[in-house]
């Protein structure tokens, strides 16, 4: 019975930004669960190639090139491909290392609406269809950023962006939850992806993260990914509007 709530058999799942990283991950992750996958992301050549490479390997695949900004191409893709089971919002940018006196306009708004705009326009056009449907399942990701304040990397516009996912996530929670929709996130600590390629391994900030973390190591996408498919499956029916850390023990100390 227990392993049967973690299959996702006959359902389809989108990912945003999902041809890299944890994203990446996620659409394996839901496919060897069972679900078909639809990997949404910004660049027309790279949905084509994650698409190929996952064919290759035997998972198939559907590609759908949005940018998750675009509210109206947003909404216009959750109309084209209907109802799906599982939304993963993770499409995100974290553009680190800029003290908040040097943020400009352009760099706060690019950050937020990406991080936070993108999540809810992805939410609201995928959620209407979900909610017509009495059921669904949408996990956010966040970060443990949304919790603690990072060292030494300064990088307030980030941490707000995603505190506010985290309480995006419960407010959605809260009003889906008599009608079938699910929505929780996962908060992770350092992942191994392009996205923190700017810490050198060999830097002090790269030291200071692992120093921080109590289980001295970054994570790997895979270990982000399987929170993601768990929250996605009945497995996880009785949360909705939890906020999971998967974070080494980083927010511990
Ligand atoms: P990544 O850079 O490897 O992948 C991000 C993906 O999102 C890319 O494929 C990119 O093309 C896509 N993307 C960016 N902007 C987009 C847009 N406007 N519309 C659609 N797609 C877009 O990064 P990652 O580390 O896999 O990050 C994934 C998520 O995990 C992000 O939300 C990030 O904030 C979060 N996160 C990452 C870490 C980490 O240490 N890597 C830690 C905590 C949270």
């Amino acid at each position: 019975m227990y392993l049967e709530r973690l299959r996702l058999d006959g359902r389809r799942a989108l990912v945003t930004g999902g041809a890299s990283g944890i994203g990446l991950a996620c659409v394996e992750a839901l496919a060897e669960m069972g679900a078909t996958a639809i990997v949404a992301d910004l660049d027309p050549g790279m949905v084509r190639a994650t698409v190929a490479a996952l064919d290759a390997r035997g998972i198939p695949a559907e590609g759908m090139v949005m940018d998750v900004t675009d509210s109206r191409r947003v909404t216009e893709v959750a109309d084209h491909v209907g109802p799906i089971d599982i939304l993963v919002n993770n499409a995100g940018i974290a553009r680190s290392e800029t003290p908040a006196e040097s943020v400009t306009d352009e760099h706060w708004l690019n950050v937020i609406d990406v991080n936070l705009n993108g999540t809810f326009w992805c939410a609201r056009a995928f959620g209407r269809h979900m909610l017509a449907a009495g059921r669904g399942s949408i996990v956010n990701i966040g970060s443990m950023s949304g919790f603690i304040v990072n060292r030494p990397q300064e990088q307030s516009y980030y941490n707000a962006s995603k505190a506010a996912v985290h309480q995006l996530t419960r407010s959605l929670a809260a009003e889906w939850a008599g009608r079938g929709v699910r929505v929780n996130a996962v908060a992770p600590t350092y992942i191994r992806t392009p996205l923190n390629r700017f810490a050198d391994e060999s830097s002090l900030m790269f030291r200071r993260w692992i120093d921080s973390t109590p289980m001295a190591r970054l994570g790997d996408p895979e270990e982000v990914a399987s929170v993601v498919a768990f929250l996605a499956s009945d497995a996880a029916s009785l949360m909705t509007g939890s906020i999971v850390l998967a974070d080494g023990g980083y927010t511990c100390w």
